[in-house]
């Protein structure tokens, strides 16, 4: 069945019949009749329900709802996208081991690969991800992951997936893909060599802005099993709450993105019309450096893009004090269109010089599209750009 049906048919099954909606299990704790299974559930992730720290009915659908939209076979469910992150990297990683990375990553990523270069004595290699031979000559005998991102933050970068996997599963390197920016319905990157998916349920997943949360997929046991153990002792687990909403959030999930897709592409082009706008940085436009790469794998174009105001700091500035509508926030993937201006807010610390290694410039604004009409969007974004 198609991801649209599968997402909605959730179900957590009681003897005789099933409750039409997946229950909230908000509890801590599971009692029992006889110690065996107590134990048992302690011990692997496919025993008893114990302890919510390793196991819990709601987390558990929501795990295998998106291990089933992704094509893997199970799925761990972390308290935000940066504890999928973590725990996959602190699980599979040891000193002395090496990783090699794309080099325009989620800025808590990157600050995370730093911390296990510097206190974990974990050498990391950036890539450009556009190259099978460049990601060759990286490995070395210690080389233990190759980390990608789909569509990454702020340049719409897409990493040749289908052509870099084979090469590091070759070397028996393990592939992990961060996809929070295309989503299941977008982009199967299992399907095209990953061996881990990660996403911030934060953001498209949970899908409201009502969220904190992150998942990573397996596409096989043993991956799974020791991250599982790990994360038990990590204690990055999902609360059934936060769980239980995101269920509610992925129900519509293929809706959503059909309407952000639709939205994208208006305002991707009404701004590339627009006197005010230099540059529109979207890698659905046949013109976007990694246009090409991303088609051969990825379905559409919904995540946030960036565009250039021909007038500099001071348009920007006066851009995201403009948006009537439009919200000026951090975040992305809710139901809302939300702006930013990376220069003067999550970028103010860099220099010029480093703004432009970030490929950011002084005018550029991030915006991350929305569900809403899209004529009451380009209207908000025209005044706001008049004034700008
Ligand atoms: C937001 C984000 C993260 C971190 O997720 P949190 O839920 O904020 O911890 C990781 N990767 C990408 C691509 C993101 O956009």
């Amino acid at each position: 069945m198609h991801p649209e049906t599968r997402l909605v048919h959730v179900h957590a099954p009681v003897p005789a019949s099933t409750p039409l909606s997946v229950p909230l299990y908000q509890t801590s704790s599971f009692a029992f009749d006889d110690p065996g299974p107590l134990a048992d559930g302690l011990h692997r992730p496919d025993g008893s329900y114990v302890y919510s720290r390793f196991a819990n009915p709601t987390v558990r659908a929501l795990e295998e709802t998106v291990a089933d939209i992704e094509g893997g076979v199970a799925a761990i469910a972390t308290g935000s996208g940066m504890g999928a992150i973590s725990t996959v990297l602190h699980g599979l990683l040891r000193t002395g081991d090496h990783v090699i990375a794309q080099h325009t990553l989620y800025g808590g990523t990157l600050a995370t690969l730093r911390d296990l270069s510097d206190r974990f004595g974990i050498d990391v290699t950036y890539v450009t991800g556009h190259d099978p031979e460049e990601v060759r000559e990286a490995i070395t005998p210690r080389t233990r992951i190759l980390y990608l991102e789909t569509v990454a933050n702020p340049t719409g970068h897409v990493s040749d997936l289908p052509n870099l996997a084979p090469v590091a599963r070759a070397a028996g390197i393990t592939t992990i893909v961060d996809s929070t920016f295309a989503t299941p319905i977008l982009c199967r990157p299992i399907e095209h060599g990953a061996d881990i998916v990660i996403h911030s349920v934060t953001k498209f997943l949970g899908g409201h802005s009502d969220v904190t949360g992150g998942i990573a997929v397996f596409a096989d046991d043993e991956r799974y099993r020791t991250v599982w153990g790990h994360g038990v002792e990590f204690g990055s687990v999902a609360d059934p709450f936060a769980a239980w909403l995101t269920i509610r959030g992925l129900q519509t999930l293929a809706l959503r993105m059909a309407r952000h897709e639709e939205n994208v592409t208006r305002i991707a082009g009404f701004l590339s019309g627009h006197p005010a706008v230099e540059r529109v940085l979207w890698t659905g436009a046949a013109d976007h450096p990694s246009h090409a790469i991303a088609r051969t794998f990825v379905r559409g174009f919904a995540a946030p893009f960036c565009f250039d105001l021909a007038g500099g700091y001071d348009a920007g500035l006066r851009f995201q004090q403009g948006v009537r509508l439009v919200r000026l926030a951090p975040s992305l993937g809710g139901t809302q269109t939300l702006v930013l201006h990376p220069a003067s807010s999550s970028h103010r610390q860099l220099d010029e010089k480093q703004l432009r290694e970030a490929s950011i410039s002084p005018g550029t604004i991030r915006i991350a599209v929305g569900i809403e009409h899209p004529e009451d969007l380009i209207a908000d974004l025209d005044q706001a750009l008049s004034g700008s």
